[in-house]
């Protein structure tokens, strides 16, 4: 039986056990998938450990993304672009580094029928859950994709780095100034319930809003898009079945079928199962 784990801290909630387990069942892999919660100090000996055990891959989340590309050997461009990695697979004595966090989400939009060409994006935060998104995002051909962080010089950092004349970033205060087809919160900001500051002239009915964040309700984010006039706000749980699946595909060539795994698991969430 191949092993398969995600290193974090905090892991204890952690869905992806059981989303990787439902692809397993679904697609008759014989896989083990479980959690590790690694000291920041000890992650990089704790994967060398997993891999000495046999381990075939691992996802990352917080904090560990940027530590783990540092131990790859290999990155795909999206990984390298994003400066952090969220999918590791051993093999031949090689460690291999991918980001799957922008095609779960740009998947995610896609089911919801929401197309990026040529379309303008805003993309709040500057984290390494925005980075891991703007490679993806690129390859839809949008219009523009606009960064804004409330530490706007990261914003500015971030969008140098792609020396691509289709992104830039303002400040949260440039936001009165236009309007946006898709809003893309790539913050930590509604965990902590709170709101980046937004104006709210930047929403059209049109525009589409999109938290990665997801909970039971709606959070503050998507709640306060609504009353601003936004019809089709979409929080991040079919991001983060998304980016499973693809880790999924990676490593076991098989490509899961997502809707029933998300439907299980938004059930779960408003405690229906
Ligand atoms: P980071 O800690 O790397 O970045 C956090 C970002 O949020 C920074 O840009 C920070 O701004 C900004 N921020 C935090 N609080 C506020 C606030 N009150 N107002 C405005 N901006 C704020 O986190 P990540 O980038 O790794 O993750 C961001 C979020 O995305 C997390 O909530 C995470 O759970 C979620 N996520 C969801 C995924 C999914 O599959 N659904 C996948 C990956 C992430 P500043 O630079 O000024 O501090």
């Amino acid at each position: 039986m191949d092993k398969y784990l995600v290193f974090g801290n905090p892991i204890a909630q952690s869905k992806s056990p059981l989303i990787h387990q439902m692809f397993a069942e679904q697609t008759q892999q014989d896989i083990s998938y479980s959690k590790k919660q690694p000291e920041e100090v000890d992650f990089k000996a704790e994967v060398s450990a997993f891999i000495i055990a046999g381990g075939k891959g691992a996802n990352v989340t917080a904090p560990f993304k940027e530590q783990a590309m540092q131990m790859c050997d290999q990155l795909t461009d999206r990984a390298a672009s994003a400066g952090a990695v969220n999918t590791l697979s051993f093999a031949d004595g090689n460690i291999y580094g991918d980001n799957t966090d922008g095609v779960g989400l740009v998947n995610d939009l896609k089911s919801h029928n929401v197309q990026l060409t040529n379309k303008t994006i805003l993309l709040m935060g500057a984290g390494g859950a925005a980075r891991g998104v703007i490679l993806p995002l690129l390859a839809e051909y949008p219009k523009q994709i606009i960064i804004v962080n409330r530490t706007t010089e990261k914003a500015e950092q971030l969008a140098a780095r792609f020396n691509d004349e289709k992104i830039c970033a303002i400040s949260y205060s440039e936001t009165a100034k236009t309007t946006f087809d898709v809003i893309i919160n790539a913050t930590s900001a509604s965990l902590s319930a709170s709101l980046p500051d937004l104006n709210p002239a930047c929403i059209t009915t049109n525009t589409v809003c999109y938290d990665m964040v997801y909970g039971a309700e709606l959070s503050p984010f998507l709640k306060w898009c609504s009353q601003h006039k936004s019809q089709l706000v979409i929080d991040g749980l079919g991001m983060l079945v998304g980016q499973a699946a693809e880790s999924f595909f990676i490593w076991r060539k098989v490509k899961p079928q997502q809707s029933q795994v998300l439907a299980k698991l938004r059930n779960k969430l408003q405690g229906i199962d």
